[in-house]
């Protein structure tokens, strides 16, 4: 299970986190935020690296 946190002041919002992950994150307030930090069988690593800013630290 990971451990999943997103840098909100590198956060541009542009969703592509949540399209990947839609479970893990959501956008409120034009930012993502983490509704589940526990990721379990979902496909955060790659969130992470979709996330053009690289604002999502995924650890194990
Ligand atoms: S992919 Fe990155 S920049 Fe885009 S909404 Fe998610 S955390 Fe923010």
């Amino acid at each position: 299970m990971a451990n999943v946190k997103i840098d909100q002041a590198k956060c541009i919002g542009c969703g592509a986190c949540v399209s990947i992950c839609p479970d893990v994150f959501a956008i409120e307030n034009h930012k993502a935020v983490v509704k589940k930090s526990d990721c379990d069988g979902c496909d955060c690593k790659s969130a992470a690296s979709a996330c053009p800013v690289g604002a999502i630290s995924v650890t194990e």
